[in-house]
C-alpha cells in the first residue's frame, strides 16, 4: 500500500482525534470529522466560566489548527459499518472506502437515569454548556433586589453540583467565588450557597491524599457545603432532592449541575466489537481493534491495559495514545512493524476557585495562587500546536488571567 495514495479518516475532533490529525499532517489523505467547528480544552472548561480565559484560548477552530494537507468536516457520524468501510453522516453523506479508521468520539454525559436530571440539570461538557449556565447564574443573580432579607437571597441563590469528582470541586469552588464576589459587587445581603453532592464517602476519590488535602481546604475557604454519602434522587427545575441516611430532602436551587460522570458514546454502543463490561472497546496494545485491524480506537472510548489505572477516562491518556495511533497508523499503511507503549500519569492539577489550584508533580503537591500560575504554564504546553501555543502564552502573560465579574445582564463585558 502507498503511502501517499492511502486514506485515513478520524472520527471526533477532541483530545485523541485532534492529536492524531496533527500528527498525521502529511500522511496520505487525512480527513477528520467532528461535530463541532473547534477542539476544547476540556481541563479549562471551568475557567472560561470564570472568564479566566476567552473561547478562542481553549477552543481553537480545526481550521486553525490543522493544515492544508488535512481535509475537515463538520458533521455528525451517526453509523459505522467496519465491514463494509463505510460512514454515514447526519447530513446524508457517505464516507467510504478509507484504508485506516480512528475512532475517538469521547463520551457523553452519565445522567444515570435520575428523575429529572437529563431534563432540568444543566451538563458540563461544552463551550455551549458554560454559556448556558453563566447565563443562568448571571439571570439569578438579577432577579434578587438588594434589600431582599438573607434566607431569602440565599434560597434564590442555591447553585448544586451533582459529583464530588475533580469536575465537580473545580466547577463548585469557581461558582462559589464568582457569586460570592457578585454579591460584594451588587450589595446583596447574606451569602449564596453552593452545594456539592457525592454519593461516595470522600470528594475525589480518584486521587491521592495529598492532593484532596488542598481540595478540601479549596472547598472550606470558598464556602462550598459537601455532602457524601448522599444520593441525588430528582431534579426539577426549580429543585433538587436528595437521599442520605435513608432520610429525603428536597431544597429550592436556581440550577444542578451535573458533573456525575460519563457514559459510553451512543455511537459506539451500537458499534458490535468487542468490548467490556462497561461498553469499552477492547484494543490491542498497538490500539487495534482486534477483528478489524484497520480500525484504531482510544480516548475515552477504549480500554487500553497498559496504562497506571487512575489515567481511565482522561485527556492525559487520550493525548498520549494519539501520538501511538498517529505512529501506528503511519506505520500499518506502510506494512512496517506497529508498536505498544505504557502510559504514565503526567501529574495532577486541579483549579480550586478563582485565586488557587493544587498541582501534583513529581510526586510532590503544592496550592493557593502559585499553583494557579504553575497550571496556566503547564497548560500552555499542553494546548495544540506551537502557533496556538504561543498566541495564548503571550495573551495570558500580557493580558492576565482575572476572573470575568456576574455583572446584571444589561451591563456585561
Ligand atoms: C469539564 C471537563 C474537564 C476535564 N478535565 C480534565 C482534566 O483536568 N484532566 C484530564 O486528563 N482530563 C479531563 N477531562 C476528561 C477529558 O476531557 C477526556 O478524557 C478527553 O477529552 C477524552 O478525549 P477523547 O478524544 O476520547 O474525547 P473528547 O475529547 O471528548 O473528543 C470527542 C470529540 O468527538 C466529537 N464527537 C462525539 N460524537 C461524535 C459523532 N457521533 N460524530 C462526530 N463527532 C463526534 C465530540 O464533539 C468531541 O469533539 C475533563 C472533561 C471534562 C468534560
Amino acid at each position: 500500500m502507498s503511502n501517499k495514495a492511502a486514506h485515513t479518516v478520524i472520527i471526533g475532533g477532541g483530545f485523541g482525534g485532534l492529536f492524531t490529525a496533527l500528527d498525521l499532517a502529511g500522511s496520505g489523505d487525512v480527513t477528520l470529522i467532528s461535530d463541532q467547528d473547534h477542539f476544547l480544552f476540556t481541563p479549562m472548561l471551568y475557567e472560561y466560566l470564570s472568564g479566566e480565559v476567552e473561547e478562542w484560548h481553549i477552543a481553537p477552530n480545526h481550521k486553525e489548527l490543522l493544515d492544508e494537507s488535512t481535509n475537515f468536516i463538520r458533521d455528525d457520524v451517526t453509523d459505522m459499518d467496519l465491514d463494509a468501510r463505510s460512514i454515514t453522516l447526519k447530513s446524508g453523506r457517505k464516507i467510504s472506502e478509507y484504508d485506516a479508521l480512528v475512532v475517538a468520539v469521547g463520551g457523553v454525559t452519565n445522567f444515570a437515569g435520575v428523575e429529572g436530571a437529563a431534563e432540568f440539570s444543566f451538563p458540563f461538557r461544552k463551550i455551549a454548556h458554560a454559556d448556558s449556565l453563566r447565563l443562568r447564574m448571571v439571570e439569578a443573580l438579577d432577579q434578587v433586589p438588594p434589600d431582599l432579607p438573607p434566607q431569602d437571597t440565599q434560597r434564590a441563590l442555591t447553585f448544586a453540583v451533582v459529583g464530588a469528582g475533580a469536575s465537580g470541586v473545580e466547577l463548585s469552588t469557581k461558582m462559589a467565588d464568582l457569586l460570592r464576589d457578585a454579591f460584594k459587587r451588587r450589595a446583596l445581603r447574606g451569602e449564596p450557597r453552593v452545594l456539592v453532592i457525592e454519593m461516595g464517602d470522600k470528594v475525589v476519590p480518584g486521587m491521592g491524599g495529598e492532593i484532596r488535602e488542598f481540595v478540601e481546604d479549596a472547598l472550606r475557604e470558598s464556602r462550598v457545603e459537601v455532602h457524601t454519602l448522599t444520593r441525588v434522587v430528582r431534579v426539577t427545575a426549580k429543585s433538587l432532592t436528595f437521599e442520605h441516611n435513608g432520610g429525603l430532602t428536597e431544597i429550592e436551587t436556581a440550577a444542578v449541575v451535573w458533573a456525575g460522570g460519563v457514559r459510553m458514546n451512543p455511537l459506539i454502543e451500537e458499534l458490535k466489537v468487542e468490548k467490556t463490561n462497561r461498553g469499552l472497546i477492547l484494543v490491542e496494545p498497538t490500539l487495534q481493534i482486534p477483528a478489524h485491524k484497520n480500525v484504531f480506537a482510544l480516548g475515552d472510548v477504549a480500554f487500553y491495559k497498559d496504562a497506571t489505572p487512575t489515567l481511565a477516562g482522561t485527556a492525559q491518556l487520550a493525548f498520549q495514545e494519539a501520538s501511538l495511533v498517529a505512529r501506528n497508523v503511519k506505520a500499518f499503511l506502510s506494512g512496517a512493524e506497529l508498536q505498544t507503549k505504557h502510559f504514565e500519569e503526567l501529574g495532577e492539577a486541579v483549579s480550586l476557585g478563582t485565586e488557587r489550584a493544587a498541582v501534583l508533580a513529581g510526586g510532590k503537591a503544592f496550592g493557593g495562587p502559585l499553583a494557579r500560575q504553575a497550571r496556566f504554564a503547564l497548560y500552555t504546553s499542553r494546548l495544540p500546536t506551537w502557533h496556538h501555543r504561543l498566541r495564548v502564552g503571550a495573551s495570558w502573560f500580557f493580558e492576565g488571567t482575572s476572573p470575568r465579574p456576574l455583572l446584571p445582564l444589561g451591563i456585561q463585558r
